[in-house]
Order: C-alpha cells, then structure tokens, then sequence
C-alpha cells in the first residue's frame, strides 16, 4: 500500500494544480546545454552559431528529431528540411502546433529560437513520462532558416512550408559568408527543391487549430516589468531598403560654392530626418511605427575630409503593426526623395525592396492563454512584437496563431542572452495545460 500511495505521490508531483502533465523541464536544460556545448566555438563570448541549412542548424535538428523518436513521436521532415514532430492526441480534430527555428545569427545566443522547440519538446515529454495524451494531436516544429540574416530573407523554412518561397529565391539568394545559393544549400541539408519550385504546400492550415510560438523577448518590456512571460497581441511587418544609396558629385571642400555642390551625406542627413519626422507624426496620431537607418557610410576609397561627399550608402528599415502605416511611410519617403533630389541636386537609388506583412495574432486563442495562465495564479503580460518570427507566416495563412514570450536579458542576436530556466518553465507550463484541455476549450468543467 505505502508503494501505491508513494507512486501516486510522485504521479501527482509531476502533474499541474490544474491535472495536467508537469512539462519536462530537466530535459530542455539537459538539450540546451546540448545545444551549447555542440553548435558553440567553445568560448563564451563567441556564442554558438547555428547557420541557416548549415552545420549547426543540423546538429540542432538531429538533436531533437533524436528525442522525438525516444518518445515515439512521428517524426516528418518536408521539402524544405523542416521537421515535424508529432505525438498522438485523445480526442481527433485538427492539431495544436508548438514551435520555432533552430538557426541562430552569427556568434548568436542559445535561446533565441531552441526555447520555442524545447518548449514544446518539455511539453510532449511531460505527457510522455506522465503516460498521458494531449486533447489534440501535438506537434513540435523545427522550422528552418528564420534568421534574415544568413539568406537576407525573411521566413524561408515556414514560406517553404506553406509553398510560398518563390522559386527564383532558390537560385538568386546567396548565403552571406559562403555565397552558396539557397536552393544548393536545401539540397545540401537533403531537402527536395523541386518540390518547393513548384509551390506544393507541405502544411495544410486547415489541419493547424493553433499554432503557438514560444521565444524569448528580445526588448527590455518583461524584465522591467518584472514578468516573467507575456502574450503577444501582434507582430510587425516591416519594408525595408538594404542596399540604398544617394549620388552626388565629389567635389573640393573649400572650392565648391554652396549652389554648386552635389552632397551625398547632406542629402542622406536630409532623408533621415524627414523619416524621423514621419515617425513622430504618426506616432503622434497613434500609429504603431519604427525607423532605423542602420548603416550610413561614406565611399571608404573615394570620401575624405576635404572632399565633398560624391556617394553614401544607407539602409532603411521601417517597421509597423499596420499595413496602412507602412503604406503611409512608403510614400512619405518617395515625397522625401523628391524633395532632397531637388533640393541638392544629387540622386537616390534605394535599390530593392524587401520586408513582410504585419501579423495579427488570434485574440481567441490569446483569451484562452491569459485564463489559463490566470487560473494557475501568474499572469502573462500583452504586448506588441517588434521583430519579425515564423509565427507571422502561421498567422497570415488563416491558422489561430499566438506567441508566448519570456523574459530575457540583454536581448538576442547576441552570446549574452540570459533566459532562466524559471521564466522558460512558466510558458512550458501554459503550454502543457494548454494541450491537456485542447483548442476552444472555454476551462475546467
Ligand atoms: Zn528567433
């Protein structure tokens, strides 16, 4: 008898106040330091670097493919190497699906990306260890290549995923470092570019009830608020001009007559104070909005101290949770070049335009999150969501999308990323209570 109570002691240590499966958090920190250990140069401050259909991105998605299939998850990788990892539920009905990337920037941080994988990987070994069911199918995505960085494209395993990565992306998109094309570099990682030229979905959205992203927050808002995990309400889209730059004419500093000068950096000054001047109008009439030229610079061979600047070199990246206001923004920066053409008589050639729609995430599903989160006595802050995640991709093809963030020092793209493991274990806990009583459930009967 004292063997039976002993094992329902531990049986209902492991579950949530609420009944759920306790998420296997040990097991994310095991698989994080994993992480570290296998995709880092071994030095702390160089962080780890997980490129984009490269070595470290491998290395990730064999790690937890490898604990998927200890669970007898099924495991399917699509055409676009992503991988998804599937746990059975009780109850048919479309799926709830948890997940992130598992590339990271350069010399990046570990979390940005992993936790919304091991999140979901903690929450599938809760029910597993537990001999428990999710209500629905479950689901961990590994999806690749999210960082911009590498590919400078937003979103290409998840676009790929719902046959929306344009076919001359394969070819024309070179991996920044190596130059390899991102169609060699699919194939390389054994993925089927044929497939995706031709625009197969390899997700059907009407089979998704949820998608849910976990990650952590890569601004200040929840460790000033002293939170430890928040809602996002939506994700912004953003155009942006990676490669612009303004001609003018070099000229000597002291010989040219101000009538006669071309200045290529008064023009660019020019521009980036009537941006800014947009920025506060609109956020004056309360517009969601952000500007940022984040590289400005003179001809390192051609520009000198005494020269009258002839060409700079700038990007552009405006961002907003409003298409409308993207579409304001856009058109205040032709009326500025016009303007400054005219006005300094040297030319602007933003170059191609790039960016991503704004995201909405679903407030059904966020309602559901916050009463679950509520009930179980903590509460997860709303928020807006600056940067760009697979989650708007999700969301833009009609599947009730959230994103759950924690809190994180130092923000991200960065070795010095510092979630803990307390704050991570707070979302996998929503989420492991969120599977248990399944999408649309209104709470505990
Ligand atoms: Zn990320």
């Amino acid at each position: 008898m004292t063997g039976t109570a002993a094992s329902q002691a531990d049986i209902a240590a492991d579950r949530l106040p609420g009944g759920a499966p306790a998420p296997d958090v040990a097991l994310a920190a095991r698989l994080f330091d994993e992480l570290r250990l296998r995709t880092g140069g071994g030095r702390p401050e160089r962080g780890i670097t997980r490129t984009s259909y490269g070595l470290g991105e491998q290395i990730a998605h064999e790690i937890v493919q490898r604990e998927a299939r200890r669970m007898g998850m099924r495991c399917e990788i699509d055409a676009a190497c992503n991988l998804f990892m599937t746990m059975k539920g009780r109850e048919p009905g479309p799926a709830v699906m948890i997940g992130s990337h598992l590339d990271s920037v350069p010399a990046g941080g570990n979390f940005d990306g992993a936790a919304g994988v091991l999140a979901g990987i903690a929450v599938a070994s809760g029910f597993h260890r537990a001999g428990l069911r999710p209500a629905r199918d479950l689901t961990v995505a590994a999806i690749r290549a999210e960082e911009s960085t590498w590919f400078g494209a937003s979103y290409i395993g998840s676009r790929a995923a719902f046959g929306q990565l344009a076919g001359r992306e394969l070819d024309t998109v070179l991996r920044s470092g190596d130059r390899i094309p991102l169609g060699a570099a699919i194939a390389s990682a054994g993925g089927d570019t044929a497939r995706i030229r031709d625009g197969v979905p390899q997700l059907d959205p009407a089979a998704i009830a949820a998608f849910i992203e976990p990650h952590i927050e890569q601004g200040p808002v929840l460790a000033g608020a002293g939170r430890a995990i928040g809602l996002v309400t939506g994700i912004r889209g953003s155009f942006r001009h990676r490669e612009a730059r303004c001609e003018g004419a070099y000229a000597h500093s002291g010989a040219t007559p101000r009538d006669h000068r071309q200045d290529a950096a008064l023009a660019v000054a020019r521009l980036i104070v009537a941006m800014d001047e947009a920025w506060q109008k609109l956020a004056g009439e309360g517009h969601d909005m952000a500007v940022t030229f984040g590289q400005v610079t003179t001809d390192r061979d051609h520009a000198a101290f005494s020269k009258v600047a002839g060409r700079v070199d700038f990007s552009l990246d405006v961002r907003s949770e409003d298409t409308a206001t993207l579409d304001v923004a856009r058109a205040e920066l032709a009326a500025a070049v016009a303007r400054i053409e005219a006005a300094c008589n040297v030319r602007f050639r933003l170059g191609p335009e790039t960016g991503s729609r704004p995201a909405r995430m679903d407030p059904a599903l966020l309602d559901q999150l916050a009463r679950i989160a509520a009930d179980a006595g903590g509460d997860a802050r709303p928020m807006p969501c600056g940067a760009g995640h697979d989650a708007a991709v999700f969301a833009q093809n009609g599947i009730p999308t959230a994103m759950i963030f924690i809190r994180n020092e130092n923000g991200s793209h960065n070795p010095f990323e510092a979630m803990e493991m307390e704050d991570f274990a707070e979302a996998a806990k929503l989420l492991s209570a969120f599977c248990d009583e399944g999408p649309g459930a209104t709470g505990p009967a």
